[in-house]
């Protein structure tokens, strides 16, 4: 390394007052120019002895924050192409801006107000950009997904309260974004689980509404309100810490990230590795990097996730999977194929899909649907109005979504992949009942006591009854109204259904065909209502007139 009085004295000949060195002891350093908005980065060093030792996150932490005090909302810098360094500053949401010579020049994005330190920093995604210097560890996780009617993995976990990372379409701004905690989730002020607490759950000794699912070893869903390997995760190392746990249990998890650089990271890898019942859902919309920095913000590139992706399954026993949702028509339908063969070679055994919902009552949302407008190149609000019914959740129709529904399945077959749709539109397309991908194998023992899986019966069998998943709904013996996380909606509801349990709710919704929930209305048709059974439960029946797929024709389940 140079030694960094060789650029003190370059700054004194050069007299300029707007250069800056900032100088780690003798450990590292690093140097540049300040302009009125960017901060010129002319060379980052960190001396041999102390490389790998979290030297380049502190000079990056100082650098970072100054730019935030100037006022500076860039970094731009210039790298050797194809150099180890390209791929680091690749890795910290660096984008190429050009080139000269061999070199790229980039720039990163620096969000954050002057003297905004502190919780009120408004942060955007990327990382180094979390201002808190430490975490209160009181955020509340378990919960039950709202999806628990038709849902194999209803038991959904996360590190965190909120995500450093940006994508315009994330549906947990409505989840978290309203009410009490608005303010603190927009000004990115992130909380963590306790990891003790988390232990006393998972070993047991602390019994809750969770317990019946623990102790028969059901998998977690992973990641559903934020990314457990954002930036928080590199700042905080909660995330790590739970994984080191859950690796000693061999505990069944199925992930779900966009995040890259932990997949690089040998304390993560060495957790990683060897799992055999440790599913990684990689979510990419499209391979269009452009397109993938504008709607998700300071995510890695659609390349990076794939390298993660490639790197995971060379890594890890229990398969990587490639979560292409939410499936945008406009963005993702320009190059799904090229996608799912991409993921393909990078060692992915399975594909989940699921169409993009629009918010129509957020004004928050209808600023980020421009974004996405910009890249579709068509107003994406005035396509859902015209090829959605309802209000409010615009979901796409059936018609709409069909052809790619059909070309993605097609297309996995071809490639030997399991294909799922998470929509209720066209679940009845899925390899097996758990739509996140996990593969009908006994190291993932995931719930069957749900209308998914209903609906492989009814797709396989011609008919099914409630018996058939009633006798996996045990652990759904908990108060409705009191279960964890789940928003049991108006009060009008809550009066309802109060003194049910979850198992008696499905119940419910299982003999009220035209309930929102019901397997009927949920399945758009393809399971219907004819007659009761002993109990007085209604029998479906598979109605193959509402779908491309007929009863076991193509089915994976039994081969046929
Ligand atoms: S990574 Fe997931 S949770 Fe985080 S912003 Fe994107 S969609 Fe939301």
């Amino acid at each position: 390394m140079m030694d960094s009085a060789h650029y003190l004295q370059r700054a004194r000949y050069t007299g300029k007052e707007n250069f800056v060195l900032h100088i780690a002891g003798n450990m590292g350093f690093y140097y540049g120019i300040k302009g009125k908005s960017h901060f010129r980065l002319i060379a980052i060093a960190i001396r041999t002895a102390y490389q790998k030792q979290g030297v380049g996150k502190l000079l990056l932490d100082h650098l970072f924050s100054m730019c935030r005090k100037n006022g500076l909302s860039k970094i731009t810098l210039r790298t050797h192409k194809g150099g180890t360094a390209e791929g680091f500053w690749k890795h910290m949401g660096a984008e190429i801006t050009g080139q000269k010579e061999g070199d790229w020049e980039m720039a990163i994005a620096v969000i954050g107000a002057a003297g905004s330190e502190g919780t009120k920093c408004t942060i955007r995604g990327g990382l180094y950009q979390n201002v808190q210097s430490s975490i209160r560890k009181d955020y509340s996780s378990p919960r039950w997904t709202n999806e628990i009617a038709d849902c194999s993995l209803p038991m959904t976990f996360d590190t965190y309260s909120n995500c450093s990372f940006g994508c315009v379409y994330c549906f947990s701004q409505y989840q978290r974004g309203i009410g009490k905690t608005k303010e603190a989730y927009l000004n990115k002020v992130v909380r963590s689980v306790d990891p003790e607490k988390i232990r006393k759950i998972f070993t047991l000794e602390k019994e809750t509404q969770f317990t019946p699912w623990i102790a028969q070893r059901r998998p977690i869903q992973w990641g559903g309100l934020s990314d457990q390997f954002d930036g928080f995760e590199r700042k905080y190392g909660v995330t790590l810490e739970l994984l080191k746990m859950f690796r000693q249990m061999k505990y069944p998890i199925c992930f779900s990230t966009k995040s890259a650089w932990v997949f690089h990271d040998q304390r993560y890898t060495e957790v990683f590795e060897g799992m055999d019942n440790w599913n990684m859902k990689f979510s990419i919309i499209t391979l269009d990097e452009k397109m993938a920095a504008k709607i998700e913000q300071g995510v890695p590139s659609p390349k990076a996730r794939l390298e993660a992706m490639k790197i995971y399954s060379r890594l890890n026993k229990g398969e990587a999977t490639l979560r292409l949702r939410p499936f945008i028509i406009g963005v993702t339908s320009k190059d799904y194929k090229d996608l799912i063969v991409a993921a393909h070679d990078a060692g992915a055994t399975a594909v989940t899909t699921e169409f993009f919902c629009l918010e129509a009552r957020s004004p928050v949302a209808r600023k980020n649907y421009e974004i996405i407008s910009e890249c579709a190149g068509f107003d994406v609000f005035d396509f859902y109005k015209r090829y959605s019914s309802g209000s409010g959740y615009l979901r796409l129709n059936r018609k709409v979504k069909e052809k790619y529904i059909r070309e993605m399945d097609e297309l996995c077959k071809k490639l030997g992949m399991r294909y799922y749709v998470s929509d209720a539109h066209f679940k009845e397309t899925c390899t097996g009942s758990c739509c996140c991908g996990l593969p009908e194998d006994p190291r993932y023992n995931y719930s069957r006591g749900n209308f998914s899986y209903a609906l492989q019966l009814c797709r396989r069998n011609g008919e099914v009854r409630f018996s058939e998943i009633d006798a996996d709904m045990k652990h759904l013996n908990f108060p409705w109204a009191k279960a964890e996380g789940y928003n049991c909606n108006s009060t009008e509801k809550r009066a309802k259904f109060e003194y049910m349990t979850m198992r008696d709710y499905l119940r419910y919704l299982w003999n009220n065909p035209y309930a929102g929930q019901s397997p009927y209305t949920l399945f758009g048709g393809v399971m219907r209502p004819s007659g009761k059974d002993a109990n007085g439960d209604i029998i479906y029946r598979f109605d193959s007139s509402k779908t491309y797929i007929s009863p076991c024709e193509s089915c994976h389940l039994c081969g046929g």
